[in-house]
């Protein structure tokens, strides 16, 4: 049931072309999407931004503009109402980006609903703020596909692109990780020193095992190590459905490790901040 602009928000963004969405009985105007706000991916900014609505107006097409009969055509076969209108959301924060929607709201024995038939550009999951920001630019392209076949159960598309994430991603990992204040960041450091002659990919992962932080250690076993180990081995031995299942596992605990690390930081900025403050009094 749409209630309200998170609800729209919610269905303009992670709902495929003609999904439908139930519309409160009181509703009573199409144009009532008309300066609605919602959350999207905005291309130029590369972040989550708040977007406005902006219905095409053009005099309500409603009554008579088409030479074959008017009002007839604004309701489907069965006589229920259907009228299609044409929405642009603009991004407020670059003013520039915007997205085209064409959106049906349409009536039937069980009421009134909402479906998208168009959007320009196309349809894609939005992955999280957090994560967008953390990786390079090829893997948020990466992620944005792997999602887009988790969400369809498109096994073997998803873990293929999830695995070159991790392969692209990893090194950046284990260098912020060297980067947190810690005191064995000393030692990963020393460790990617010598991954950086000799590169000895399981050596590194193997021995940063010891030095992790401890919030990566807390859920028993070395997240890195194990995210690593899903790249040896071929796709073509598992089957879909293994592959759905591990590509949902590896994006599980890519989102910890990435999550973490971003507290960490944070925590300790936070800290520091604190103590400076109060070295300063
Ligand atoms: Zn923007």
């Amino acid at each position: 049931m749409l209630k309200n602009d998170k609800d729209l928000g919610e269905f303009l963004s992670n709902k495929p072309i003609y999904s439908k969405i139930k519309l409160e009985s009181g509703f009573s105007s199409a144009n009532k999407f008309d300066k609605s706000t919602f959350q999207y991916f905005c291309e130029i900014d590369e972040s989550i931004e708040t977007f406005e609505l902006i219905v095409y107006h053009g005099y309500m097409p409603f009554r008579d503009h088409l030479n074959t009969g008017g009002q007839k055509h604004w309701k489907n076969k069965d006589d229920f109402f259907s009228l299609t209108q044409q929405y642009k959301g603009i991004c407020k924060r670059c003013n520039k980006y915007h997205i085209d929607f064409l959106l049906n709201t349409y009536a039937d024995e069980e009421g009134l609903h909402l479906r998208k038939v168009g959007q320009y550009p196309p349809f894609e999951i939005t992955p999280e703020k957090y994560l967008l920001n953390y990786f390079i630019k090829e893997d948020k392209e990466n992620y944005k596909k792997a999602l887009l076949l988790l969400s369809q159960s498109f096994g073997i598309g998803a873990f293929s692109y999830l695995r070159r994430i991790v392969e692209n991603e990893i090194i950046r990992i284990i260098e912020d990780l060297s980067n947190l204040d810690f005191p064995e960041s000393n030692q990963i450091k020393d460790l990617l020193e010598t991954y950086s002659k000799n590169h000895q990919m399981a050596n590194l992962i193997e021995g940063i095992n010891d030095y992790l932080p401890n919030t990566l250690k807390s859920i028993g076993n070395n997240p890195i190590k194990v995210l690593y180990s899903q790249l040896s081995g071929g796709i073509h031995s598992f089957s879909e459905d293994e592959c759905l299942e591990k590509a949902q596992l590896i994006d599980t605990l890519l989102k910890f490790v990435i999550r973490k690390i971003n507290e960490e930081n944070s925590e300790i900025k936070i800290a520091r901040e604190a103590m400076n403050k109060l070295s300063e009094k």
